[in-house]
């Protein structure tokens, strides 16, 4: 069941958002060579608790961390760790999620540690282009499916494979409620969108192909199949009367 948001209830997700978009951006400001996962982790989740909110992810289903952090090949759902040490030339994914006055705010983004190869470049830069179409799809009177056409059109003309088995999501006083929003479909198909959604538009995308493996011992980290780069860009978003409104934003 799609929980409709009233127009006050979207003003008080901004705050969950707001604090999710900061601690993203201050997180991802002290992305550099030689700092740990856990280090990030510990900086995101105090930022989290100063700005009055709780962290989204902390215990969920068992999750040890504040934020994902997944490396490289990495797609998803890393878990935070000393001795996972970012080195020149990585890509990271980092997830952030903060929970104010019962709202969820959800966003994530991949950063370079310190300089990247063309070909990694190329992945944020369409990896996050494709996020923006999706959400510039998140019209009322769309479908669901012209979401996930805009979002695989663009990964897949630049050659990169969309992820399939890890999707967007309705968010509200829950992290993860009804729809799913896949970054892949057919334009007009699937639930046609109304003002007072509110969804997690996050492409995961893939230098090489779609297909994904894992988890594995640890439960949670999702890699990609062939071992090639994978990034992963993400906001929140209320489908408005005026359009898409972004709700992870300072
Ligand atoms: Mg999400």
């Amino acid at each position: 069941m799609i929980i409709i948001k009233t127009l006050a209830e979207i003003e008080a997700m901004k705050e969950a958002g707001r604090v999710s978009a900061k601690v993203l951006r201050k997180t991802g400001e002290l992305v550099r060579p030689g700092i740990s996962t856990l280090e990030l982790d510990r900086f995101a989740e105090n930022l989290i608790r100063m700005e009055g909110g709780t962290p989204a992810f902390l215990g969920y289903g068992g999750f040890r961390g504040s934020i994902c952090s997944s490396v490289n090949d990495q797609i998803v759902h890393g878990i935070p760790a000393q001795d996972v040490v970012l080195r020149e030339g990585d890509i990271v994914s980092i997830d952030t999620g903060a929970i104010v006055g019962g709202w969820y705010g959800d966003n994530a983004a991949t950063f370079a540690v310190g300089q990247i190869s063309e070909q990694a470049q190329q992945l944020l830069k369409v990896t996050e282009e494709s996020m923006w179409a999706g959400i510039a799809a998140a019209l009322k009177g769309n479908h669901l499916g012209d979401i996930g056409h805009a979002v695989q059109q663009i990964a897949e003309a630049a050659g990169f494979g969309v992820v399939r088995e890890y999707v967007g999501h309705g968010i509200g006083r829950n992290m993860h409620e009804d729809p799913n929003v896949p970054n892949f479909g057919k334009a007009g198909k699937g639930v046609r969108l109304e003002a007072g959604m509110v969804l997690a538009i996050e492409p995961m995308i893939n230098v090489g192909t779609h297909q994904t493996r894992g988890p594995f011992s640890d439960r949670w980290t999702v890699y990609t199949a062939d071992g090639s780069l994978s990034a992963h860009f993400e906001k929140t978003v209320a489908v408005t009367d005026d359009g898409p409104l972004i709700l992870t934003a300072e």
